[in-house]
């Protein structure tokens, strides 16, 4: 079986978030099972890798120009998965304006170098595998791209690849005006345009909704809580009028590289087996570089995007003046939103035992995942979150919201702290639950660090899942 995984960011190559971590450790989960799988990403100019060759070039018609796209070969970092990379100017950056007719481009570009398989991908994928609205007009491109008359096309079924598109996240969905249809050369019927205050718009997430021949999500509650239309997206009467449901994959992490006993970022490593005497230095040693106090109050942990609308960040903000400042410490790292970002500096200022520290990396986190004792993910929702799986690996207690897949990975009382309610005074009620175990019942607080760590996130089982819908998919 033959897997072509197409997606916008990968770790090790270029990584934003959880989508980079998830296109790292699936592919190579499923290529350890006997699965030929390639990656699809643009070539962005930060992407530094070595080595690194030309496989091939594609011209494609975009704009009313045509463009020449060159395709890269290279393989992901410490595996042999090939990744075939998306040389064009107009994939030089992630970000910028016209980012969604940018990544309708690069959709084009994957259907186009379908045709071409033989010459440069070493013959045809039986299965594409989307992700996310960057890549989710590929179904429908890779139907048109190969000739079929749309008039003739079944909505749904491409008739020669068969596509799977897994939503990371529904907040992000592609919207664009619909020139991007006149863009692209395909005729607008084939989309499904609504109205907007601007104009008529496309959404290039509803157009794989539309198009793919299977759509997955990141966890079962977050599939389940889509569907109803929990998040003010109604999915629900495309997938009625499919006879189809979202399915739910709960996702995995790579614990290799995720792995406490050798993650070259600690100071010290350790194990199950050494947690008790040993992640008490790797605190000191963060709190040290961070400039906090090295006292013994419980240290929380936040690492993660600063996005207003997901990320809980206004429940932390509010808690703070519910908690009593010398009972705990908070280190946060994370990039996003200016004002979220104001706030939060002009938090730390006035908090001695808050640090907030504003950059994206990846060594710093590992020491927070190591170094803290308690992870904060008050998510209002969250598709599946890599954070709280991480967290537990590295002998963390996460404390997190019932919502998606962190209701679908920690367990309250047992592997961290769940609260319900998307509300402060939930959440300073489960932080001080949580300082007052680790201050009055440390030997319990310690039988669950090592419960937690005992709990396999890997993609071992997760993958099966995946590899069942792909065996459905071409039978
Ligand atoms: P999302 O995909 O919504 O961003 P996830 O919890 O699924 O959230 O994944 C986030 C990933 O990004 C994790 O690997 C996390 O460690 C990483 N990450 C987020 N922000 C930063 C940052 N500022 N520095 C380093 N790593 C970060």
């Amino acid at each position: 079986m033959k897997v072509l995984f197409v997606t916008s960011e990968v770790a090790g190559l270029y990584k934003r978030g959880g989508l980079a971590d998830v296109s790292y450790s699936l592919p190579v989960a499923l290529a350890k099972r006997g699965v030929k799988v390639g990656i699809a990403l643009p070539y962005y100019e930060k992407i530094k890798v070595h080595p690194v060759h030309c496989v091939g070039q594609l011209a494609i018609d975009y704009d009313r120009r045509r463009e020449l796209m060159f395709i890269f070969k290279t393989t992901l970092p410490g595996s042999k998965v090939p990744v075939y990379l998306f040389r064009h100017p107009l994939l030089n950056e992630y970000d910028g304006p016209d980012i969604v007719e940018r990544f309708g481009f690069f959709a084009k570009a994957v259907a186009q170098l379908y045709l071409y398989s033989d010459a440069i991908l070493g013959g045809p994928y039986d299965i594409i595998h989307c992700n996310d609205w960057h890549t989710a007009l590929v179904p429908l491109l890779v139907g048109e791209s190969s000739k079929v008359g749309y008039r003739e096309r079944e909505t749904i079924q491409s008739k020669h690849a068969k596509t799977l598109l897994t939503i990371h996240n529904l907040l992000y969905q592609g919207e664009a005006g619909v020139s991007i249809t006149l863009k692209l050369g395909f005729p607008k019927p084939l989309f499904h345009t609504f109205m907007t205050p601007l104009g008529r718009a496309v959404r290039l997430l509803t157009e794989g909704f539309e198009y793919a021949d299977m759509v997955t999500t990141v966890s079962p509650t977050y599939a389940t809580e889509i569907m109803n239309g929990d998040h003010g997206v109604r999915v629900r009467d495309i997938f009625d009028r499919r006879g189809d449901m979202i399915a739910g994959i709960l996702n995995g992490i790579d614990t290799d590289l995720w792995n406490p006993e050798t993650d070259t970022a600690l100071p010290v490593t350790y194990s199950a087996r050494t947690v008790a005497v040993r992640k008490k230095h790797v605190k000191q040693q963060l709190q040290k570089a961070v400039r906090l106090p090295e006292s013994d109050v419980p240290l929380f942990g936040f690492v993660g995007r600063f996005e207003a609308r997901q990320k809980g960040l206004d429940l932390i903000a509010g808690a703070i003046d519910g908690l009593s400042d010398t009972s705990y410490q908070l280190v946060l790292l994370g990039t996003g939103q200016p004002k979220l970002v104001a706030a939060f500096t002009a938090l730390a200022e006035r908090h001695k035992n808050i640090v907030y520290i504003n950059t994206f990396d990846e060594r710093l986190a590992r020491r927070i995942y190591a170094g803290s004792d308690i992870m904060l993910v008050p998510s209002k929702f969250e598709p599946c979150g890599l954070t709280q799986m991480i967290a537990m690996r590295y002998g963390t207690l996460p404390l997190v919201r019932n919502t998606g897949g962190l209701a679908d990975s920690v367990t309250d009382g047992k592997t961290g702290f769940v609260f319900g309610p998307y509300k402060k005074s939930a959440l300073v009620a489960k932080m001080n639950d949580a300082i007052g175990l680790y201050v009055s019942s440390p030997g319990k607080f310690r039988e669950m660090i090592v419960r937690a760590m005992k709990q396999d996130f890997s993609w071992d089982h997760q993958v099966k899942a995946y590899l069942s819908h792909y065996k459905k998919l071409i039978r």
